[in-house]
């Protein structure tokens, strides 16, 4: 047993720093819906130029942030095209169906990535009467269910330029967005620049406890903003948690290195670990998914086992296991969890 929890089961799992809460308590507030909150503006601002869009808007959730741009681009019975592995199917309730009314093409990756290809071979005969419209395609960067896997530029560009070619919109779901831009070094603003809207998670690996931002022109924030009232993600003094999304740009950014380093230590370390198997080079930044191979075992009953002896992780499509690093951890922690991982699977 662990004498402190090592939970690994997702990057949201941060508590916030001393130092963020102490930004949160010295934050400057007013009224966001009246663009009376100073560190709203703030933030809103930091985002425009990080993104180089023209207008952001906070939201409560990146779940949020999909929900509204879907509404704002789509009208019912668009089709919506996305990879099959895509938070929006996956992840929201059924939210995409319930609030925007819209269909979902999927495509196959690979990994969550596809390509322009791809994209052209999806969209919908735009004379037929029958077929859906295609209407949005919806890009994951990083992909959640594809493994934590980083779009390269040139493969983003390739969709878009189809995509702009046939008359559709794009989206840019980015709650890990700053850990594609560390990993491959690709500015922020060029993979923003592939889509018509954004947004970024301040809840994932940039350890903020509540907060997104929804990014694009000026006309489409502004419908966002009848979207965010609409479904009652309007606040009021939320300079409070503002405060802690500029903190962690600030200061959390830079570092998702150490969780991509600490994520590939955990990959080798799995790969060393009789009766589990793992594709180590395809855990490009900090999500970790592996298979339990070992007879008589499950990945419930591995999770379970290990979650006892003081290491959180969770289940995951495919009948897989993932481990998330962020920075509630550390190496010795990767090392600590290791261990536990091993002897659960021994015992
Ligand atoms: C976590 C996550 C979301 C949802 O973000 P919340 O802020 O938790 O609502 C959306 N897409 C992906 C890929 C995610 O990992």
């Amino acid at each position: 047993m662990q004498n402190r929890f090592i939970d690994l089961y997702s990057d949201t799992k941060t508590k916030p720093s001393p130092g963020m809460r102490k930004a949160m308590a010295d934050a400057e507030v007013g009224d966001e819906q009246k663009m009376e909150d100073p560190t709203v503006n703030r933030l809103r601002d930091r985002v425009c130029e990080l993104l180089g869009k023209e207008d952001a808007v906070f939201l409560p959730s990146g779940t949020m942030g999909n929900q509204i741009a879907i509404r704002v681009h789509c009208r019912l019975g668009d089709e919506v095209i996305a990879d099959r592995t895509a938070h929006i199917i996956n992840a929201e309730s059924g939210g995409t169906a319930a609030n925007a009314g819209v269909m979902i093409r999927m495509l196959d990756g690979p990994y969550g990535v596809f390509t322009g290809e791809q994209v052209k071979e999806a969209i919908r005969d735009p004379n037929s009467r029958n077929a859906p419209r295609s209407r949005l395609v919806s890009i994951e960067n990083t992909s959640n269910g594809g493994c934590g896997t980083v779009w390269p530029l040139a493969t983003m560009q390739g969709v878009t330029k189809v995509a702009r070619e046939a008359g559709l919109s794009l989206h840019m779901d980015g709650a890990r967005l700053c850990n594609a831009v560390v990993k491959s070094g690709t500015k922020a603003s060029d993979y923003a620049a592939c889509v018509d809207s954004l947004w970024l998670d301040y809840t994932k690996g940039l350890g903020a406890p509540v907060g997104a931002s929804l990014a694009g022109s000026k006309e489409f924030i502004h419908e966002a903003w009848r979207q965010k009232q609409m479904l009652g993600g309007s606040m009021r003094q939320s300079g409070v948690i503002a405060a802690a999304a500029l903190y962690a740009l600030e200061h959390n950014w830079d570092r998702l290195a150490e969780d991509h380093d600490n994520a590939r230590h955990l990959s080798e370390g799995i790969a060393n670990i009789k009766g589990l198997k793992i594709d180590v080079p395809r855990m490009e930044t900090n999500l970790v998914f592996f298979e339990v191979t070992k007879p008589g075992w499950t990945p419930a009953k591995l999770v379970e086992a290990c979650k006892e002896r003081g290491v959180g992780m969770g289940t995951a499509a495919g009948n897989r296991i993932r481990a998330v690093t962020h920075l509630d951890v550390n190496r010795a922690d990767i090392d600590s969890a290791l261990k536990v991982i091993s002897d659960a699977l021994a015992a």
